[in-house]
């Protein structure tokens, strides 16, 4: 399979290329050229097989021609260590849970699936230097990479996290490993560590020296597997023969999330439409309203995990309908919901459907209360991360004291470990350079 740049400025590549490198030279975004289709009959088979068994399918669909299918099977099975329940929540919505991994959030999936497909194309293309990734983190991916990563032989990570602007939890998960994982403190927001991370990228001394990559969900490695849940989902409600209209709700940042559901689909994966959940942050929206999309800067709100302005995956989507707004429209609907309205479905959902959301899930499930099923139609939405990932929040919120999973608490034991730096690029440079 060959994968072209979504700018196609650059000469098209193989898998491996593509997974190294991560974003295209023309600074486009990886594509495969054609999407393989899984059977009807195989997809109605998959009600009775694992989730592991269901992944391999997927996986071999994709990346079956370039690379050996032994190594493939091994990578789709140590990843998916965990599993991926579809749990009633309410009449007819259901919760596709994403948390059960081991930095709790849905990103466990795509950044073990890259960290093993990546080290398997080092080895086998004989590449004797160290790959540097370097990853910007508001919390949840900064942790979900170091944690796919950690003890990776030939991989270096370094995340950049701003002060103080992550919560303790995701804060102890990438900052208490050591190994190969280099935690750095930026006394600034997100957006200075992602600035850095860029400037690092375009950095021709930089890049002369040392081999960079990234690991947010720009990589094929990474986005592409959490299709695999999506197969999951429809085969699990299959089952007890809910799977006929299927409605579903993807609580979306980048949305890197939903465009894995969209190839799920387009390989032939029986779903009627889906629908972005966003927070305030509803550049998305305005596009399905408008046609028209205007990037702008991201505003906080308690789903932090989607405060993005200029969604980097969007470009896919683009690509994936050919710029069509009507298809678009056609296959995806939009909402959007304020702190108060994530606030407000916590509670409702908590007492009187006894389930605990987080504020991410949240905006999925009312996404799918607004949408106004037909009696024929199933919702399910991606509950993506743990609430405990989010505690002060929704305690505040509920007005309790709610559990911390094992192994959260465990990380939260561990000694921290950090180097701090300012905004400025030539402290961050010339510590990369040593
Ligand atoms: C990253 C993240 C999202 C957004 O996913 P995208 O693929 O960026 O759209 C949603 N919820 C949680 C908890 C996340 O960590």
């Amino acid at each position: 399979m060959k994968y072209y740049s979504t700018n196609r400025q650059s000469a098209e590549t193989t898998l491996d290329e593509a997974v190294i490198k991560g974003l295209a030279p023309d600074k486009g975004l990886y594509m495969p050229e054609r999407i393989p289709t899984i059977d009807r009959q195989v997809i109605s088979q998959m009600k009775d097989m694992t989730f592991k068994e269901i992944a391999n399918i997927v996986a071999k669909a994709f990346f079956g021609e370039d690379m050996e299918s032994a190594a493939l099977q091994e990578i789709v099975n140590d990843t998916l260590s965990f599993e991926t329940p579809v749990i009633q929540v309410d009449k007819n919505i259901y919760t596709l849970e994403l948390f059960h991994g081991p930095t709790l959030a849905f990103k466990d999936v795509g950044a073990r699936f890259m960290a093993r497909m990546l080290r398997y194309f080092i080895q086998k293309t004989g590449n004797k230097q160290q790959i540097n990734v370097l990853v910007a983190t508001s919390g949840d991916t900064g942790s979900a990479v170091a944690n796919g990563f950690l003890g990776v032989e030939g991989i270096h990570v370094f995340v950049l996290y701003p002060k103080g602007k992550v919560s303790p939890i995701q804060e102890s998960q990438f900052t208490t490993l050591g190994q190969n994982i280099t935690a750095i403190e930026i006394d600034g927001a997100f957006d200075d560590c992602q600035a850095l991370v860029k400037q690092a990228f375009t950095d021709s001394e930089l890049n002369q020296k040392m081999y960079l990559t990234s690991a947010n969900s720009i990589n094929i490695a990474r986005f592409l597997p959490q299709s695999f849940y999506y197969f999951n989902a429809y085969a699990q409600l299959d089952k007890t023969g809910k799977a006929n209209e299927l409605i579903v709700s993807v609580p979306s940042g980048n949305f890197g999330n939903l465009t894995a559901g969209l190839f799920a689909w387009k390989m032939g994966l029986p779903v009627k439409r889906f629908i972005a959940a966003n927070n305030r942050n509803d550049v998305f929206l305005e596009y399905l309203k408008t046609g028209i999309y205007t990037p702008r800067p991201s505003v906080e709100t308690y789903a932090n995990a989607m405060d993005v302005g200029d969604p980097s995956n969007f470009v896919r989507i683009l690509d994936l309908f050919a710029h069509n707004h009507a298809d678009i429209t056609q296959m995806i609907a939009g909402f959007r919901y304020t702190n108060e309205d994530i606030a407000a479905t916590i509670k409702k959902v908590y007492e009187n459907c006894g389930y605990l959301l987080d504020p991410h899930g949240a905006c999925g499930y009312q996404a799918l209360a607004d949408y106004q099923l037909q009696p024929s139609e199933t919702g399910v939405f991606l509950e993506t991360a743990h609430p405990a990932k989010f505690k002060g929040t929704v305690d505040t919120i509920l007005n309790a004291d709610i559990e911390i999973p094992a192994h959260l608490q465990a990380f939260m034991k561990g000694e921290k470990q950090s180097v701090a730096f300012g905004k400025d690029f030539s402290g961050f440079k010339s510590f990369l350079l040593k």
